[in-house]
């Protein structure tokens, strides 16, 4: 099977859950939000912070000051649920005998300001007590840069080094301002979707020659089916229908974009009921690759 964790890479999904919930599996199993951790050297990126990602980020091994990077595709809630969580716990995880010069960086598009400065207000308090009595560095300014990024319609370079680069395209996702990546390590090159209704934007193209992409799904027939049947409002049904990605035209992107393996995460629904085979099932008849569906923890 094609694997995006090799030589000094490691990929692993936190949370592989589309929506503002965590669903109950089977047993003790778990889907939490959406939400990717991609190790070089020890160094992690988080690729969107969705419900419990923080405590799955512990679970997977790492300790929160090992983030260096964090990237959000859009704010929807369902992406940046715990990511104030995550810059406090990393900002605190290493205030004993602490580099000053650490520092973590969080990439999102038009929002994440606002976002930014929401989290300041919240944490007013604690954060000048941390600064002031108790002396905590690097200060939280120095320690969390922010990047707000208006979504390009040709990709833009965010990060450029040798261990690491990651570009960043538009992709369209109804009236949010949203983001698709191609993440290149020294060992792997994956493009992640975030969240995107298929066909009206370039994100196959920027794919183009990547190792793997990681791609939202839904089912769409199954989700529309259920939500009239509950009474949901049209508009929700619309949105969560309409800007989002059918699994043919998942299978169609992956097979444009010409990736030998394709890793479905964002699953809507993430209904226990669903098993993989159902998913793979959707895919296959328009994409002949490798398909693997996503489960929290999962090295991919
Ligand atoms: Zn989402
Ligand atoms: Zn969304």
């Amino acid at each position: 099977m094609p694997a995006l964790s090799k030589g000094r890479t490691k990929v692993v999904v936190l949370g592989s859950h589309g929506g503002q919930q965590i669903t109950r599996l089977t047993g003790s199993h778990l889907r939490c939000g959406t939400s990717l951790a991609i190790e070089v050297d020890g160094e992690v990126t988080v690729v969107d912070c969705g419900c419990g990602s923080v405590h799955r980020l512990v679970e997977a091994g790492y300790d929160a000051d090992q983030v260096r990077t964090v990237l959000i595709t859009h704010c929807h809630a369902d992406h940046v649920a715990e990511l104030g969580s995550l810059v406090g716990f990393a900002w605190s995880s290493g205030r004993n005998g602490a580099d000053p010069d650490r520092r973590l960086d969080v990439h999102g598009p038009t929002g994440i300001a606002d976002y930014e400065a929401g989290t300041k207000l919240a944490l007013r308090r604690s954060i000048a007590d941390q600064e002031g009595p108790l002396a905590q560095v690097p200060t939280f300014d120095a320690f969390a840069a922010w990047h707000e990024i208006v979504p390009p319609r040709e990709p833009v370079t965010l990060i450029d080094r040798p261990e690491l680069s990651v570009r960043a395209v538009r992709v369209q996702h109804g009236a949010m301002p949203s983001l698709g990546f191609r993440v290149a390590t020294s060992d792997v090159d994956v493009a992640i979707s975030g969240d995107r209704g298929a066909g009206r934007d370039g994100f196959a193209a920027f794919a183009a020659g990547a190792d793997a992409i990681v791609h939202e799904v839904i089912d769409r027939p199954l989700v529309r089916g259920v939500l009239e049947g509950q009474g949901t409002a049209p508009s929700f049904i619309d949105h969560l229908v309409d800007d989002h990605t059918d699994a043919p035209d998942v299978g169609r992107v992956a097979t444009e974009a010409g990736v030998a393996l394709l890793v479905l995460y964002h699953l809507i629904p993430a209904n226990p009921g669903i098993d993989d085979q159902r998913w793979i099932d959707l895919v296959r008849p328009t994409y002949d690759g490798e398909i693997v569906v996503a489960h929290d923890l999962q090295v991919l």
